[in-house]
């Protein structure tokens, strides 16, 4: 590796600058702190949490407030079934509270501001420290070394960039891959293109960039194997596809390694958060970042889920003291991991599922995540069928979607007996499907794309919950009777 020195002259073992020195101290550490016994880093995490719990309640107005109001002085976190009463904190409230949110001492450095703007439209605003950034690099810089990385590389990545370039394409040009590496090391450079641009526009790019390693949204990458796979284009050059932002569909990994020959390594990250949990170097699962983060996976009792189990994801951003995040739920499922074969002690969570706006409730009550792009690498996908590009899947009654579809002709009726078919098979429920041919569609505010979206409304949603719950508990009474007569 070709480490920067500030002395010219003493470049082996070379001096990094000041901060280059704090990541490296850093990285030194993490790389210890992974492999401690999971109790330990438990044991850890709980500590953190009562600390940045007694900030929040003494100097952060929306905690005052809140927790005084459910009967929490600052003294009153002893154990894990205290912090278990803890509210938890909703999307909602930090759009609507976002002042109050803000500790009124600062500390920890300058803050910077950071803002996505959702699916709903409505933006999110959070602030970050100069610790909050530090971590962020460090733990960014783990998960090369986890995967063993060639920093000489050239990385490309395809995402929402901020500003234009005169020709009204956007694309950016840096000399190194960016802060977690800029001062301890020399790397290749980096490359940016647009997530806007179109598929042939990318795939241009991506052929004349010829990268190491791409970085983009699982959705992009589906589209980029299957166009240059048609158009008989490579990168020969590519090491390894990163995901971020969306779901990742198992099925992309196989369609990967069969057109490009490459694994694909998969993040779990927000922009309110920061990184929450990281693809194991060995496994397919994931291991949260647990020195930054705590994370919590909640039934629907708000009780921990156990190994095997799906539940909500909950997250405390440990080191945020500018604006502390406790117990917020992020809007996300993920299924609990047990301990991982590589022997890292970090927490393991097996696999995200999906989004809450994502998951689909049928009219029983039941949810499911409907996997529309099953099949996605036989070609028998909704898109696979012979005239549709590209569709958009809504749930807009209990029993009925909307498949909006981009289509090269209207279908013959044997094919939308065919969508209908796949639909069912998708929600495990005979869905009535309302077909509608569009020019194109959007991609959402954040440049994600979701090809599945719940548009229930609250109250129906609730409602038909109820329902399952009721049905739920006569099954048990039932069963319960049945047990006893035996
Ligand atoms: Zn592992």
């Amino acid at each position: 590796m070709d480490f920067l020195s500030i002395i010219p002259g003493v470049d082996w073992p070379a001096l990094p600058n000041a901060r280059g020195c704090q990541l490296l101290a850093l990285q030194f550490q993490l790389d210890r702190s992974q492999w401690l016994p999971a109790v330990e880093i438990e044991r850890q995490q709980a500590r953190l949490a009562e600390r940045l719990y007694r900030h929040a309640i003494l100097h952060v107005p929306y905690y005052r407030a809140t927790y005084a109001a459910a009967g929490f002085r600052p003294g009153s976190i002893r154990s894990i079934d205290d912090w278990l009463r803890l509210p938890i904190l909703r999307r909602g409230d930090l759009q609507a509270r976002f002042e109050d949110l803000q500790c009124r001492v600062k500390e920890h450095g300058e803050v910077s501001l950071s803002m996505t703007t959702g699916s709903s439209g409505m933006p999110t605003r959070t602030v970050g420290t100069a610790v909050t950034r530090i971590l962020w690099h460090a733990l960014t810089l783990r998960h090369h070394l986890w995967n063993n990385r060639d920093f000489s590389g050239k990385l490309a990545t395809i995402r929402a960039l901020r500003e234009r370039d005169k020709t009204g394409r956007i694309e950016e040009r840096e000399p190194s891959w960016g802060s977690a590496t800029a001062d301890i090391l020399r790397t290749g450079p980096l490359v940016a293109l647009d997530i806007h641009t179109s598929v042939d526009e990318q795939a241009a790019w991506l052929v004349r960039e010829d990268p190491d390693y791409l970085l983009t949204y699982p959705s992009i990458a589906v589209e980029l194997i299957q166009y240059m796979d048609r158009n008989g284009l490579r990168l020969p050059r590519l090491r390894e596809l990163r995901t971020f932002g969306e779901l990742l569909d198992p099925r992309l990994r196989e369609l990967c390694q069969r057109n490009w020959g490459v694994p694909v390594v998969d993040g779990y990250s927000s922009q309110e958060v920061g990184y929450i949990a990281q693809q194991c170097p060995e496994t397919e699962q994931y291991h949260v970042q647990a020195e930054s983060v705590l994370v919590e996976v909640l039934d629907d009792e708000g009780r921990p889920c156990q190994p095997g189990a799906t539940g909500r994801v909950v997250v405390t951003t440990l080191h945020n003291f500018a604006m502390p995040l406790i117990r917020y739920e992020i809007g996300d499922y993920a299924e609990v991991g047990d301990k991982c074969p590589c022997g890292r002690g970090l927490p393991v969570l097996r696999r995200i599922v999906g989004r809450q706006r994502n998951l689909a409730v049928l009219p029983d009550g039941r949810t499911v995540w409907p996997c529309l792009s099953d099949r996605l690498t036989s070609g028998a996908s909704l898109s696979g069928l012979p005239p549709i590009r590209q569709y958009q899947v809504t749930q807009i009654e209990p029993d009925a979607v909307e498949v909006k579809a981009v289509a090269a002709r209207p279908l013959t009726e044997v094919e939308e007996d065919g969508v209908r078919a796949l639909v069912a098979d998708a929600f495990g429920w005979p869905m009535r499907v309302e077909l509608k041919y569009v020019e194109r569609i959007e991609r959402g505010p954040g440049g994600k794309f979701e090809e599945y979206r719940c548009h229930l409304a609250p109250d129906v949603v609730d409602r038909l919950q109820r329902l399952r719950k009721s049905n739920h508990e006569r099954t048990a009474v039932l069963s319960g009777a049945s047990q006893a007569a035996g």
